[in-house]
């Protein structure tokens, strides 16, 4: 088995300096189906933070900062060949994910770019350049003769936008001025005989433009080859895992109550008020005042309510006494108590169902007089208003969850939901239902020492 490496040398002493493919090659790597599978999920672990991230508007210093722990949490291994060889891996199976539809592959060109411009920034100066001389950017490095005649005018232009020049470290490339003219029309270049003398931070544009244009036509192709071939010959195989991994869910299952144990019956119209999230506040509102729920509606609430610890006689006490008013107790028995003990692994095949996760919500699809589903994604703009400000959203809140909502990022409107009723940061963004009530029962707790 050859090991694809990606290392670069510094010509002195043979150091490796960079760690930073370009992923210009699929690996000639022999590669278990787990790990094709498990390296793509815990990239995109990495991916989603990044998006998470870039949609809550963080700061460039701030998205570094994010970079670095996702990929710390997610993708290090104690062995250097290893890390690399997952990075690669991971990639070029997200690629092929990520090529079958202009969406997708929009999503992973503009993820990937981010990545790779924070990676490229935390290089050292020397793995930089290797990597510059790697993309064959016709740029050289200023002497340091030629830098000390230019200092004060690279100086004046550093001052006119509020930065030091610190020559200790300043490394300067000339680039021809037509390549660089958003630097030239924003005044922030020294401009000398037809050429620019551009900073190295301002070098990194030119790189992940290069790398940009390079993942785009690369995902073309990628999508050419997934639609001739590899989708019809790999059918059995790769195909299934390929197209789930876009919508898979990548956090616990929530199955089993966590932290805060059971619920019972007594409690669950406190906890429903201060620890549930929208669209189980909403299930649980419409089962009181309608005495009935559609049948997904019932699996999304029943789901969710396993999962946050009520068991399953409470369960079953729960749904009859609610129903009580519109179906008897023998044909509760007879028609819904199955279900019930269904989900809890009591009937059929005897499986344990978990929970829905957002993503399964959001992309559902209800039906008229159906009350399932994510009420950022599926209800009008006037009922999700009136919804947050029942929540007790300030309506300044509102307009920011609104925001949200408009540019299709519910988990983030339900995130900065989250925040704005408890008062407390959720940096992991909420990602399924059951971790918000566990998000906001921790919050509660550390605020009253004791939960709600
Ligand atoms: Fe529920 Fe998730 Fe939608 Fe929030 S984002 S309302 S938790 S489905």
């Amino acid at each position: 088995m050859e090991v694809f490496q990606s290392h670069r040398k510094s010509s002195s002493n043979n150091v490796i300096v960079s760690i930073l493919p370009f992923y210009r090659s699929a690996p000639p790597l022999e590669v278990r189906l787990e790990d094709f599978e498990f390296f793509a999920m815990d990239r995109l672990r990495v991916l989603k933070g990044i998006s998470d991230g870039l949609c809550r508007g963080k700061k460039p210093e701030e998205m570094e900062k994010l970079v670095v722990d996702l990929w710390k949490a997610n993708m290090r291994h104690p062995q250097a060949v290893e890390e690399v060889n997952k990075d690669i891996i991971s990639h070029f199976v997200l690629r092929l994910v990520y090529c079958r539809t202009e969406e997708l592959r929009k999503w992973f060109l503009s993820m990937e770019t981010t990545l790779f411009r924070h990676r490229f920034r935390l290089e050292s100066s020397e793995a930089q350049r290797a990597l510059m001389s790697e993309f064959k950017l016709p740029y050289k490095a200023v002497s340091n003769a030629e830098f000390e005649s230019v200092k004060d005018k690279l100086g004046q232009v550093a001052r006119s936008m509020g930065q030091n020049l610190a020559a200790a470290d300043a490394i300067f490339y000339k680039v021809p001025f037509e390549e660089v003219p958003d630097l030239v029309s924003g005044r922030r270049v020294f401009i000398h005989k037809g050429h620019a003398y551009v900073a190295m931070n301002q070098v990194v544009s030119l790189v992940v433009t290069q790398f940009r244009s390079y993942i785009s036509k690369a995902l073309i192709l990628t999508n050419r080859k997934w639609t001739s071939t590899i989708r019809e010959q790999e059918k059995d195989r790769l195909t299934p895992i390929v197209e789930a991994l876009c919508t898979s869910y990548l956090g616990p299952d929530y199955s089993q109550p966590q932290e805060f144990g059971e619920i019972s019956i007594k409690d669950i119209d406190q906890v429903a008020k201060t620890s549930f999230p929208l669209c189980m506040r909403h299930l649980f509102e419409k089962v009181k005042e309608d005495h009935h729920l559609k049948h997904g509606g019932r699996m999304q609430l029943g789901l969710f309510l396993k999962g946050v610890g009520l068991k399953l006689d409470d369960a079953l006490a729960f749904w009859k006494a609610e129903f009580a008013p519109k179906v008897s107790a023998e044909r509760f028995d007879k028609e819904y108590a199955y279900n019930i003990r269904h989900n809890y692994g009591r009937e059929g095949k005897r499986t344990d169902y978990t929970p829905y996760s957002c993503q399964k919500i959001i992309s559902v699809t209800p039906g008229i007089g159906d009350h399932h589903g994510c009420p950022y994604r599926h209800f009008s703009e006037e009922n999700l208003r009136a919804a947050l400000v029942r929540m007790g959203v300030s309506s300044r809140a509102v307009e920011d969850v609104m925001d949200k909502v408009h540019n299709r990022h519910y988990q983030l409107a339900c995130t900065l939901t989250f925040e704005a009723v408890h008062g407390s940061s959720c940096d992991a963004g909420i990602n399924h239902p059951n971790q918000y009530f566990i998000d906001s029962q921790r919050v509660l707790q550390s605020k009253n020492g004791s939960v709600a």
